[in-house]
């Protein structure tokens, strides 16, 4: 049988937690039940997947977004309780792991993502909190924009907000998932064509039209499912685990 301290002390080792300073705490958030055999896995742990993990008699809720995040109101009140109300009266553990699961080299968001899209990598770029969490690398060969949008409605399962700042072709690309938008200049300053985020503000137009590359705003869920979901399916292996992913759907 599995101990949570062991999966703990495994996680924290193997996504190399100690190198990010990050906004919300990575490892255990919320303490169940010690022995693990059921893992439920998805992005965010809303109520539905909270749910979802009751549901489906979870020892623990493995996401990428969790709780506590930095500047948010520190009260259990409201839907914070309802949440963690939930989870306590089930006995569930709830483990979350953000930057660290952006960054991992193997199983991270943004390793999935180039994956999915068949982009080689080349190095990382994009720091605010010390270990670069983005990638850049290339297209095996040039394609329109409109070809790289329809490559990541068919692997990501949803058309992308694009902004057409070149009408140059695209091979060269840099990518960071979730809300990097703000990263954008970074990736200009990369030379690259495109550049591929979740989400996108209402300045990020103006930024992709200004320095003169694609960008596109390709859905903060839809790029963070990868991660982990690779991650799941390695701790499944590794310690012999059932381990689930439900997708909770989100547009944005
Ligand atoms: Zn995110």
């Amino acid at each position: 049988m599995l101990q949570r301290d062991e999966l703990l002390a495994y996680l924290e080792e193997i996504l190399n937690v100690q190198a990010f300073a990050d906004y919300a705490p990575n490892g255990l958030q919320v303490e169940g039940r010690t022995d693990i055999k059921k893992i439920v896995t998805g992005v965010t742990a809303c109520q539905a997947l909270v749910d979802a993990a009751v549901e489906r008699k979870a020892d623990a809720l493995l996401v990428h977004h969790g709780y506590f995040w930095k500047g948010e109101d520190a009260c259990i009140v409201g839907m914070k309780k309802q949440r963690l109300g939930a989870l306590l009266a089930a006995d569930i553990n709830l483990l979350a792991y953000h930057l660290p699961l952006d960054a991992h080299p193997e199983l991270g968001n943004n390793t999935e993502l180039a994956k999915r899209l068949n982009l080689q990598q080349e190095g990382v770029f994009g720091s605010e909190t010390g270990t670069p969490i983005g990638q850049y690398g290339r297209l095996a060969q040039a394609i329109s924009a409109e070809a790289f949008g329809k490559l990541l409605t068919r692997k990501l399962g949803r058309e992308p907000l694009y902004i057409a700042g070149t009408d140059a072709d695209i091979q060269t690309v840099a990518w960071c998932t979730g809300a990097a938008q703000s990263y954008l200049e970074q990736a200009a300053a990369l030379g690259v064509d495109a550049f591929v985020t979740g989400e996108i503000s209402e300045q990020t137009v103006h930024v992709a039209r200004e320095l003169g590359l694609h960008f596109f705003s390709a859905g903060h869920h839809a790029t963070e499912r990868g991660g982990v979901q690779a991650l799941g399916a390695h701790l499944a292996t590794h310690f012999g685990l059932t381990v689930e992913f439900v997708d909770i759907h989100n547009p944005v």
